[in-house]
């Protein structure tokens, strides 16, 4: 490879990956920089290993609206390369056909992250540089003269920082990029982990590791007073609590834990009232007759909730059914309707799905992903302070702003 490049591009996941092929297919000759010794790891995780590659949301302002950070910024990068843009270059550029799941999720039909990584790699693989970790960027007058790594200095007309966020820094993304910007002047928002399951102080959510409980309802207190709510699913873990509901507001939860102590109330039954669902508790144990409670909630919550339900009503799980007392009806009743946790911490970088912070939006162009500080210098991707919600927003931002600094 010679050593004189029009541009240059730090990291080989999505967003550089996008930034790659379509500076490649305007015709420049570029360099993709990899530490790792292959493309993509994290993208490979992405999605159980099956890729959420997008949310097929077509309409512009609603697609914006979703994003939890920064959504406006992303406005231009959308409408440059918008979802349907996505999905073409992956269903007829790349062969990859995909399908649309629950809540507009995209997914390779052969739920393998791996297929659209080869794809990818096809088109690049001339053009990477792996095992080469960027070290220090030189910068004279704002602009970047060249970047030293542990294989040499190399040099290019412009640069495309896309090293990502903090999170699972096994994969490669373990903050460099900051530290890079920062070292030429951007401003950084301070990283967090975003997207993160949580820690409760309920030993008991042990018992229920594995269960996931779909249409439920979470109402987060802080001070006795009802902060937000979530509607959708949740899982439980050895540890606490997890599922799109619960991670899409963890970083929220995060923040107001700094402050003063959370707790989740758990609505099994959103969509019956406390009286309707008192008649219902009543009739299923009156029909049950004889037998014992522990065996006579099946109809009303999934088997392995039913002893740990039991246990928080102070229920004896031999009484008989028809026999349960009214207090303990009403506890019963109770507990399906704010089953409570206490939350003690959240995720960390090893188990976030993103970052929340990052490089200074005030300090990049949207229409091109340019740095208004450094003249010759790009970013696409996680390092950027933006993020959205579980479902595909995090990939897609990255494409969008990835095709931009590419074509920029
Ligand atoms: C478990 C998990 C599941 C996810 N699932 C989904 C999903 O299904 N859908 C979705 O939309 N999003 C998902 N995400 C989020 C998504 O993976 C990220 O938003 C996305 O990977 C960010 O892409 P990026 O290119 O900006 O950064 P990254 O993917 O982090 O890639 C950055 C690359 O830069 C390289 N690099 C870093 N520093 C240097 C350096 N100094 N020199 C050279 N190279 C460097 C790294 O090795 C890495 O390969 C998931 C994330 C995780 C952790």
């Amino acid at each position: 490879m010679s050593n004189q490049y029009q541009k240059i591009i730090i990291g080989a996941g999505p967003a550089g990956l996008f930034t790659a092929i379509f500076a490649k297919r305007n015709g420049e000759k570029i360099l993709l920089i990899e530490k790792n010794n292959s493309i993509g790891k994290k993208l490979a995780i992405t999605g159980k290993g099956r890729c959420n590659i997008t949310n097929n949301t077509d309409d512009l302002k609603t697609l914006v609206s979703s994003y939890k950070k920064n959504g406006k910024f992303l406005y231009h990068a959308f409408s440059e390369f918008s979802v349907e843009d996505t999905l073409k270059f992956f269903n007829e550029e790349l062969g990859i056909k995909t399908k649309v799941e629950r809540g507009n999720r995209v997914f390779p039909e052969s739920d393998d992250a791996y297929e659209i990584i080869e794809k990818m790699y096809a088109l690049v693989k001339d053009d990477i540089l792996f095992n080469c970790d960027v070290q220090e960027i030189l910068n004279e007058e704002n602009h970047i003269t060249g970047i030293k790594t542990n294989k040499g200095i190399f040099t290019a007309d412009k640069y495309v920082i896309a090293t990502g966020g903090k999170s699972y820094p096994l994969t490669g993304s373990n903050g460099d990029g900051y530290e890079l910007a920062k070292s030429l002047g951007h401003k950084i928002i301070e990283p967090k982990p975003a997207l993160v399951p949580m820690t409760t102080k309920e030993p008991w959510v042990k018992d229920l590791a594995g269960l996931g409980l779909k249409n439920i309802r979470m109402d987060i207190y802080q001070n006795g007073k009802k902060i937000f709510s979530k509607f959708g699913e949740l899982l439980f873990t050895h540890t606490g609590i997890s599922g799109p509901i619960v991670i899409d507001c963890a970083r929220e939860i995060g923040d107001l834990l700094e402050n003063a102590p959370v707790k989740v109330l758990i609505d099994l039954k959103p969509a019956l009232t406390y009286p309707t669902l008192k008649e219902r508790i009543n009739k299923d144990l009156t029909e049950a007759k004889n037998k014992a409670i522990k065996n006579s909630l099946g109809e009303l919550l999934p088997s392995s909730l039913i002893p740990v339900i039991i246990k928080l009503a102070k229920i004896n799980p031999d009484e008989k059914a028809s026999q349960l007392s009214k207090d303990s009806k009403n506890s019963l009743l109770h507990i399906l309707k704010e089953l409570t946790l206490n939350i003690s911490e959240i995720g960390d970088w090893n188990n976030a799905i993103v970052t929340d912070g990052g490089v200074d939006i005030k300090e990049i162009d949207p229409n091109t992903m340019k740095s208004k500080i450094i003249e010759n210098l790009y970013f696409a991707g996680e390092i950027i302070d933006v993020y959205g919600p579980t479902g595909g927003y995090n990939l897609q931002l990255c494409w969008s702003t990835g095709y931009l600094a590419g074509i920029s």
